[in-house]
């Protein structure tokens, strides 16, 4: 079911339990302000998924609250991923879904980051 990304913060979300070490993940990457970890249903050869370590549900919400410095953070974190995962050179793709459009489905804001293959059309045939 997607989410709703104007509904508050939730605590008990998979990710939350993630960054509190609740529940496992197959960590690839973490700083002060990020955490990247496998997806675990992957949709490419490389699928991982980076969060900010705050409470945001979305982009949205990430966009319009975050310091500039977790904003920074984390842009940064996501480029250390692709290079750390060899995917410069040959490409890779990014793609944060936000709300029923995009088919959010986890309410904590994630960028997911594919590659190792070619990836194809950028969306859904109309
Ligand atoms: P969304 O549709 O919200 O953009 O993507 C959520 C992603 O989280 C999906 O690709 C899904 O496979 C992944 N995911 C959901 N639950 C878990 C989990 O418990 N662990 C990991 N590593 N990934 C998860």
């Amino acid at each position: 079911m997607p989410i709703d990304p104007t509904l508050p913060y939730d605590d008990t979300n998979i990710f939350a339990k993630i960054l509190r070490g609740e529940i496992p993940a197959k960590k690839v990457y973490e700083d002060d302000w990020s955490f990247a970890f496998e997806d675990i249903n992957p949709q490419a050869e490389v699928h991982t998924l980076v969060i900010p370590k705050g409470r945001y549900v979305s982009w949205d919400d990430f966009s319009a609250k975050a310091s500039a410095e977790e904003i920074a953070g984390f842009v940064r974190a996501v480029g250390e991923v692709a290079r750390a995962k060899g995917l410069v050179e040959p490409g890779y793709r990014l793609m944060a879904n936000i709300g029923a459009h995009g088919g959010q489905e986890v309410p904590h804001l994630h960028v997911h980051i594919f590659g190792g293959q070619p990836l194809g059309a950028m969306i859904a045939p109309r």
